[in-house]
């Protein structure tokens, strides 16, 4: 069965203090709860490994936002994956739309950092989604589906069984827009019916489709009602755990 996920992304809010009391307030809000989903946090690089000494990470996963599409050189500033790995976590966000529209990363680049992130041993959060203007030209599928066809269908069966979708309309990210529930139903059915028809219906069926966009309390639970909405990546609601907390219930 694939996992339902809720994962929070805090692009580039909150300094390393700030950031480590928001993780522990969260930790401390999930001890002794049963909750029905993965909980993750998606912090700025620096915060990483402080975060993830800080909190109990067999509770809440750490991810970064980002890697490096190379592996290790002369790469002023960047942060490869086996330096994200070793801050002890598990998860990167790739090919968020910010990144794609703010820093130029293309298909090819993202191809990279999938390679890279999976030899890893951390778990890509791979973002796909289209503009408002694609949608209004009825182009919202196939937007997504090269998107997600040039980034991962060299992937090899095994290996795109260790990656999480998330679908995220970028008219939808940061908006108080949110696309409703039967649009995200829609496009992950259609995603799913992709990897169907590449990799077959098990592959299909396991991969964890999240939804982001402007999800939050009183979306959550409508959202993640369809049978192939399994979870969210959340921006803006989890940087704070009264509003974080009631995303993960909503399952
Ligand atoms: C995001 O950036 O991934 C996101 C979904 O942001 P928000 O929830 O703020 O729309």
């Amino acid at each position: 069965m694939r996992k339902k996920i809720v994962a929070g992304n805090w692009k580039m809010n909150k300094n390393l203090q700030e950031g480590l009391s928001l993780a522990t307030e969260l930790n401390e809000a999930l001890k002794g709860k049963t909750v029905n989903c993965d909980v993750v946090i998606g912090t700025p690089f620096i915060h990483l490994a402080s975060v993830a000494k800080a909190i109990d990470t067999t509770k809440i996963g750490v991810s970064a936002q980002n890697c490096a599409d190379k592996a290790s050189g002369a790469y002023t500033g960047e942060v490869s994956a086996e330096m994200v790995a070793s801050t002890g976590a598990t998860y990167v966000i790739l090919g968020h739309s910010e990144r794609r529209a703010y820093y130029h990363e293309t298909p090819e680049i993202l191809k990279e950092k999938v390679l890279l992130a999976l030899a890893n041993n951390l778990t890509p959060i791979f973002c796909i989604g289209e503009v408002l203007a694609e949608r209004e030209a009825e182009k919202h599928f196939e937007v997504v589906k090269s998107q997600i066809q040039d980034s991962l269908f060299g992937l090899s069966e095994e290996d795109f069984g260790k990656i999480v979708l998330a679908y995220e309309p970028v008219w939808a990210i940061g908006t108080g827009k949110t696309a409703t529930a039967d649009q995200a139903q829609e496009m992950h059915a259609f995603i799913r019916k992709i990897l169907a028809d590449k990799y077959g219906q098990a592959v299909a069926d396991n991969t964890s489709i999240l939804y982001g966009g402007s999800c939050n309390a009183s979306n959550a639970k409508e959202l993640f009602a369809n049978p192939d909405v399994d979870g969210g990546l959340i921006g803006g609601a989890s940087l704070g755990v009264d509003k974080f907390m009631p995303i993960i219930e909503a399952f």
